[in-house]
């Protein structure tokens, strides 16, 4: 890692889609920040994803979509099947924007946005205490290294740390469910453009 200083405005915890979007969407205001992510490489868990139409305003508000449309394939429909009663549902798709695209276009994208040196991998937040006399967070670092923050923000994913380490506890949102998908390709499948 190669944060220089001891203190930093806004740290951002965690380099997936929400750490990234976050300081990417902080940068076109203007403002810094730094991403600390504890892996060595960005990684895309999972081949492909499905953006709703929030998340293409958000994308365009980002100025990334229009270069994320020329890959994302539409949706046109779909449907859910029940686990639990069989019950095959329609997946309500409107008029609006619904396309899935590939994890790693989304996650490169993204990072080759933000300016340099706002991206730090290989950076594990292992605690975060607050100042007794600012009262401002202090992170440990792996390795040792204390950082100082004005602003902590956890994009720490679904299992935070962060949100553990402030004794917040997140309700469990999903049971278990799977995502069958089917495409047609009528020119052919090129290997190199494929996501399962
Ligand atoms: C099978 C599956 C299918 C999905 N399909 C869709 C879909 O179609 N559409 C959709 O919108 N959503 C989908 N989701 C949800 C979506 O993938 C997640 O909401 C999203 O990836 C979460 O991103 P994130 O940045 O919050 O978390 P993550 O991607 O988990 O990133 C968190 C990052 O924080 C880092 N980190 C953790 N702890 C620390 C620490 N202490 N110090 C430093 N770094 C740390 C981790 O290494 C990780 O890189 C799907 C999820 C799954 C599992």
């Amino acid at each position: 890692m190669e944060i220089g200083d001891t203190k930093e405005n806004i740290v951002i915890v965690g380099g997936g889609i929400c750490g990234l979007a976050t300081a990417l969407a902080l940068h076109r205001k203007g403002i810094r920040s730094v991403v600390l992510e504890r892996s060595n490489t960005l990684r895309a868990t999972g081949a492909a994803i499905i953006v709703h139409p929030n998340g293409w305003r958000a994308l365009d508000q980002l100025g990334v979509a229009s270069h994320l449309r020329e890959t994302a394939i539409p949706i046109l429909s779909g449907q859910f099947h029940s686990l639990n009663n069989d019950e095959l549902k329609e997946m309500p798709v409107g008029k609006e924007e619904l396309r899935c695209l590939r994890r790693t276009d989304l996650v490169d994208i993204l990072a080759n946005s933000l300016p340099r040196n706002t991206l730090h991998l290989g950076c594990e937040v292992l605690s975060i205490k607050l100042d007794p006399i600012t009262s401002s967070p202090v992170l440990q670092l792996q390795g040792g290294r204390l950082l100082n923050a004005k602003v902590v923000i956890g994009c720490d994913g679904v299992n935070s740390p962060i949100s553990n380490m402030m004794g917040v506890k997140a309700d469990k949102i999903f049971t278990i469910s799977v995502i069958r998908g089917f495409t047609s390709y009528p020119n052919g499948h090129n290997s190199a453009l494929s996501s399962d």
